[in-house]
């Protein structure tokens, strides 16, 4: 998504580890108005499927998620972090290795609001490693309901995330692919898509 890239071009920062920092537009500071356009690009990318809910992460998914979600007209429901669970059998958890901290953590989601008759589309802001993914995946599994496709705002293409869930069969819409970056003059190439 041409719009994206040019973004993350202006305001985006790599810094070291790997790790794009795009807290002007994206993380922290929020344009809604791109937001907008990201929602009807999936809404575009995914109109052959039947989406009755968006699955997010918290927090820096959430608000993407919420936009998207007024796009295709369905709730969104957000997994939240636990540092530590009282596993009263009225949630589906997971457990999700965080990429910015390095620190495993619980996810949650009441049991109330995901079953078996979901048809659900994953959205979060970035794809590394794929665990936030996998988790969420998790909780869509225990729960019966069906993975309909994963809208991600940025993956790095150059992380393993993105082969991990393409490889599940598991359709993938990244808006835009980071092919390579470079913290020490700041350069960013997109892959063609
Ligand atoms: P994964 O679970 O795929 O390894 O990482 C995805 C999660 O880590 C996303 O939910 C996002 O919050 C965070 N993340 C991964 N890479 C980056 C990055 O380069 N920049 C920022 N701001 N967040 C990232």
């Amino acid at each position: 998504m041409k719009l994206l890239e040019e973004r993350i071009i202006k305001d985006g920062v790599v810094k070291e580890g790997n790790v794009l920092k795009v807290d002007s537009f994206l993380n922290h500071q929020m344009d809604v108005n791109l937001f907008h356009e990201m929602g009807l690009e999936w809404k575009r990318l995914f109109a052959d499927k039947k989406i009755n809910k968006i699955l997010t992460i918290e927090a820096s998914g959430i608000g993407i998620a919420c936009v998207a979600a007024e796009c295709f007209n369905v709730p969104v429901v957000f997994a939240k972090k636990a540092q530590s669970i009282n596993l009263d059998g009225e949630m589906y958890t997971s457990k999700v290795e965080s990429f910015t901290k390095k620190k495993v953590y619980d996810i949650i989601v009441s049991k109330k609001f995901l079953t078996p008759d979901d048809h659900i589309l994953i959205i979060d802001d970035f794809l590394a490693n794929g665990c936030a993914v996998n988790g969420l995946i998790d909780l869509i599994n225990a729960a019966g309901a069906t993975v309909e496709g994963v809208g991600i705002a940025i993956e790095k293409g150059f992380q393993p995330g993105g082969k991990l869930i393409r490889e599940k069969g598991i359709r993938l819409e990244s808006l835009a692919i980071v092919e390579s970056m470079d913290a020490s003059n700041g350069t960013i190439v997109f892959r063609e898509q």
